[in-house]
């Protein structure tokens, strides 16, 4: 007999055990499948070597206001082991001159530190975080968290208030023009250009101006999960399992089954047929779902050529560097600024904005940039992620996918990266690599290999430009978590509101596959119209 269930879940990446939860606790049966080992995508820590004890989080490590995330409570994660951290001194960019400009929990000592490079910026600050904050809270933050709006509806929507027509106001500007209109100091600039480029927004994009204001507003900071990243995979998992789930590792999907115009199931790389009752939900990218799981004669051609120019970011790739230690780095800037000591997030090699343009050069041309990287130790803040007394740490840096055109370099050329890497973070952090008892590197090639479905190592699995947000996303057509044919639907970054670990790709198809299949859902929601701003 088949294996049969309700629904079938594709990847386990963290959005994908978010739906299953959801759906697991709606009392529906589920299976999740994984091409790898170990479940939880991007939500991966493993011990190197193997029996070390040294622990690294390949892949995400900071995780921005995770537990303010609604699906975190709804979950009860925190009841399955999930903890989260949000060390004070949040950030700390040190200049190559030792500089330091800080993002702190306390905003003010956030205001602070902008003051001691430019009091007009620290005073610009505080202005825009004032402006802000009511349109990040009653706006931007339940748009992430819905079924993204038509684009019509959306303006309309947000021409009712003077807080929408302020937020339309400001999107006019790309984060680059925004940043230069507003802020003076060139540390300032590149400091706020930079965070705000972690999240893979181009930055030359006119229509995202909003997000450095929506930054400057924002509490939510990075956060790490104790234990590591992968825990907070382990506590999804375990939800979903005491909740009748399963999740199924090593486990290859060849094809998407379909019968007349709806999905019925998948096929796996033995041969297994398991069938599905209501839904299959895909994480993965939409060239995998549409192009390469779907046989040809199921899929429009519209909608083939839509989901083969489906784009991924040029800057996205990143390459780590990560370390086993004796004792944590100390970065010499800490005789002036003994607080460096207790930095979460350290970024280094940063000074001015017209590093910027010389990055994005360097991608285009597919050579290495001068090194801005950025990193953190740890074990500073949770002791068990390496043996009592010694630490972890890592950097990461912004490489291109393809070396002079050729991705395969990366096999060749990352040692010797990783080498001229700890020769800068030494520079900063003198005597760092004595203390160096074992050291691996990570290449956009291998973030690929790892997880398929970040095409060129693109860890937002897809750009956020225009064309691929909101109802757009991944695609006209697509975006609304539904695919073309009834019982498919796709839960993954590809979708609003995109990639890193928010979930809520995943709680938002959960929203949309609950009111289809009719279940009552407490947890989703009210329609998003009705919690913006009317006036
Ligand atoms: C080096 C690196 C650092 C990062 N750092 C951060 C960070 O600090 N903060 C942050 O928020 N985000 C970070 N990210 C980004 C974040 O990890 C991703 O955006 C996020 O994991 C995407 O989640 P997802 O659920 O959509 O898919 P993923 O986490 O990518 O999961 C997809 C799953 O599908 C599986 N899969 C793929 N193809 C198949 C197939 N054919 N059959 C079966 N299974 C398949 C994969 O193995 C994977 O388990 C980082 C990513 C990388 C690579």
């Amino acid at each position: 007999m088949p294996t049969t269930v309700d629904g079938i879940i594709l990847g386990s990446g963290h959005n994908s055990l978010v739906l299953q939860a959801y759906m697991s606790r709606a009392g529906l049966e589920t299976i999740c499948l994984e091409g790898n080992a170990h479940y939880g995508g991007g939500l991966t820590t493993v011990e190197y070597p193997t029996g070390s004890g040294f622990l690294h989080n390949t892949h995400s490590f900071y995780h921005r206001g995770l537990n303010g995330l609604p699906w975190y409570d709804d979950l009860e994660l925190e009841q399955q082991g999930a903890q989260y951290l949000q060390p004070e001194l949040n950030v700390a960019l040190i200049t190559p001159s030792g500089q330091t400009l800080q993002w702190w929990n306390q905003f003010d000592k956030t205001v602070a530190s902008f003051a001691s490079f430019s009091q007009r910026d620290a005073e610009t600050l505080q202005k825009w975080r004032d402006e802000f904050r009511p349109i990040l809270e009653q706006i931007l933050i339940p748009e992430s968290q819905a079924p993204p709006l038509p684009l019509e509806q959306r303006e309309a929507g947000l021409r009712r208030s003077a807080l929408g027509r302020r937020l339309l106001e400001v999107s006019q500007l790309s984060p680059l023009e925004f940043v230069q209109e507003n802020f003076e100091h060139p540390t300032v600039q590149a400091g706020l250009l930079f965070f705000n480029g972690l999240r893979e927004v181009d930055l030359r994009c006119a229509g995202f101006g909003h997000h450095i204001p929506a930054l400057l507003a924002s509490d939510t900071l990075a956060q790490m999960c104790r234990g590591g990243s992968l825990q907070l995979a382990n506590s999804l998992v375990a939800d979903i399992e005491q909740h009748g789930g399963t999740i199924r590792c090593n486990c290859r999907i060849q094809s998407i089954l379909v019968e007349g115009d709806q999905v019925v199931g998948v096929e796996v790389d033995d041969g297994e047929q398991i069938y599905a009752r209501n839904f299959v939900a895909s994480g993965l990218n939409p060239q995998q779902t549409f192009l390469e799981l779907l046989d040809p004669q199921h899929v429009p051609a519209s909608w083939q050529q839509k989901a083969h120019d489906y784009q991924y970011n040029l800057l996205a790739p990143l390459f780590s560097l990560n370390l086993n230690l004796s004792g944590p780095p100390r970065y010499s800037a800490r005789h002036d600024h003994p607080e460096l000591d207790e930095a979460f997030m350290v970024i280094l090699g940063l000074e001015h904005f017209d590093q910027f343009p010389e990055i994005i050069r360097h991608h285009e041309g597919g050579t290495i940039p001068p090194t801005v990287m950025w990193g953190s130790c740890p074990t500073q803040f949770d002791s068990s992620q390496a043996p009592t007394g010694n630490h972890t740490a890592f950097m990461w840096e912004k490489l291109p996918y393809a070396i002079s055109g050729n991705a395969q370099e990366w096999d060749t050329l990352k040692e010797e990266h990783g080498k001229q890497m700890l020769d800068v973070w030494d520079r900063h952090a003198p005597g760092l690599k004595d203390q160096v008892m074992d050291l691996f590197t990570r290449s956009p090639l291998d973030t690929e290999r790892s997880l398929p479905n970040m095409v060129g190592g693109d860890l937002l699995c897809g750009a956020l430009a225009h064309g691929q947000i909101g109802p757009h996303r991944p695609f006209p057509g697509a975006g609304h978590y539904r695919g073309h044919l009834s019982g498919l639907y796709l839960c993954g970054s590809c979708c609003h509101p995109g990639g890193n670990i928010t979930g809520l790709p995943g709680y938002n198809c959960a929203q949309v596959l609950s009111a289809d299949l009719g279940m009552v859902s407490a947890w989703s929601p009210p329609p998003l119209l009705q919690r913006w701003p009317a006036s």
